[in-house]
């Protein structure tokens, strides 16, 4: 109230009290004409408050406030202009919002936003066609309920999103769909999801034809590596300056199906999502023959300790395991000069279960970490064909962690060695 109405609002005030003195002085009852003053004044007062409460509760949003006076009319005024006000803002941001659901309802990607729980509020178009969600029966049901698969549930019960979910569309088998999850606000969920199912199909073609051509060429190279074998198991027949390039060859041969045998099993590995026998595997027995096997392969040459909780179990295919530990474990011996200790470890925690490769060899350095994985990488091309390595130990290993729900970590230091773990989630825990 500023300070004109303060000055009506007392002036009011004082010619009421003076009209009650001059009814009092001629009638000669003072306290009854302040009672009977005052008491008009309230009735008026809440005559005015009873108006405007009516006019709060039924207005249209249009219909002006009625008409007061003094001090009341001043109110009712204030209040109107007040609601005129928040209703032209509102507009502006209904029309906001409007324009960003228009925007966004013409992208072809799905957009679709989710409650802190996973529960539906809002999709644009291309949600219904990609995913087949129905407007208005499926608002506010959780999204687990409407893509069914197995791999999305897993994925949004973990709630680490930075990598992005692949999966076949729940209403056409044919499309492919990428699925991005983004936290906003109060821990809500923005849903990105599109269609790369011609990125898929070209993925595809390049793993068929892979896998093809492996299994081509495996014929023929078999019967190259026998006659080669047989030519020097007769060495005596060959002419001497023949020995040497044939034992080349016989090697290079025997490289050649270990590089065929790997680059099969990966693209076995990429068939399917998770290995078909899912058994329990007794990891510290399957270390025990690793580390034989390792310690063949380094001829005595390096100290292999094992420390394995024999009571940790997984649940997973023993093959598959055993190619990723022992090419972690191999890759110790082979880049670890003479005398180098590797050390493999295997323990359970509340986490899940682990395993570490740890070894004194050459070490790597940190700008090849993150590519390390990927097929054919090689740190030195010429440390590598020394070993007689394929190149595709590590992307096997990372493909079969991933089958198992695992991950690997790698650390390593130039000249001082590396380790390599592997992270089973508890999930994976075999009981026993
Ligand atoms: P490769 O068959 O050549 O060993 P991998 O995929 O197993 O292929 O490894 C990729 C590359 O990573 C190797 O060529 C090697 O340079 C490097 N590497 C792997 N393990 C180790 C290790 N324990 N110490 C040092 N370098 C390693």
């Amino acid at each position: 109230m500023n300070q004109n109405w303060r000055g009506t609002v007392v002036r009011h005030l004082l010619v009421l009290v003076t009209g009650c003195l001059l009814l009092g002085l001629i009638s000669g009852y003072y306290a009854w004409a302040l009672v009977l003053g005052l008491a008009l004044y309230l009735g008026w007062t809440l005559r005015q408050l009873l108006r405007l409460h009516q006019w709060l509760k039924q207005h249209q949003p249009e219909e002006p406030p009625p008409d007061g006076h003094g001090l009341w009319g001043e109110v009712f005024d204030s209040i109107y202009h007040l609601q005129r006000r928040d209703m032209r803002v509102r507009a502006r941001l209904q029309a906001v919002i409007d324009r960003v659901q228009e925007s966004t309802a013409a992208l072809r990607d799905a957009v679709i936003m989710l409650d802190t729980d996973g529960n539906l509020e809002w999709w644009n178009r291309a949600a219904e066609k990609l995913l087949g969600l129905q407007s208005p029966q499926d608002n506010g049901q959780p999204v687990s309920n409407l893509v069914r698969h197995p791999r999305f549930k897993e994925y949004f019960e973990r709630g680490h999103f930075h990598e992005p979910l692949e999966l076949p569309s729940p209403v056409n088998d044919r499309l492919r769909l990428q699925l991005q999850i983004t936290r906003y606000g109060n821990h809500e969920h923005l849903m990105l999801v599109r269609d790369v199912t011609r990125v898929h199909q070209l993925e595809q073609m390049r793993k068929d034809f892979v896998a093809n051509v492996s299994h081509e060429l495996r014929t023929p190279l078999t019967v190259i590596a026998g006659y080669l074998e047989t030519l020097l198991d007769n060495v005596e027949d060959v002419t001497p300056r023949w020995q040497r390039p044939l034992q080349q060859m016989q090697q290079q041969a025997m490289r050649m199906q270990s590089l065929l045998n790997d680059l099969l099993l990966l693209a076995k590995l990429e068939a399917t999502d998770y290995p078909s026998d899912n058994q329990p595997v007794k990891v510290a027995m399957l270390l025990q023959t690793i580390r034989n096997d390792a310690r063949a392969l380094s001829g005595e040459r390096h100290p292999i300790v094992l420390e394995a909780d024999p009571e940790v179990w997984l649940k997973g295919s023993e093959t598959e395991l055993r190619s990723a530990f022992s090419n972690l474990v191999f890759n110790g011996v082979k880049y670890s000069p003479e005398g180098g200790e590797i050390r493999i470890r295997w323990w359970g925690d509340e986490q899940g279960a682990h395993l570490s490769v740890q070894d004194h060899g050459l070490g790597i350095e940190a700008r090849h970490l993150p590519r390390l994985t990927e097929r054919f990488y090689r740190v030195d091309s010429s440390r590598a064909s020394n070993t007689g390595g394929t190149g595709l130990g590590l992307a096997i290993a990372k493909h079969v962690l991933l089958r198992h729900r695992g991950r690997l970590d790698i650390h390593s230091e130039p000249g001082r060695g590396s380790t390599f773990t592997c992270h089973f989630s508890s999930q994976q825990r075999a009981p026993h």
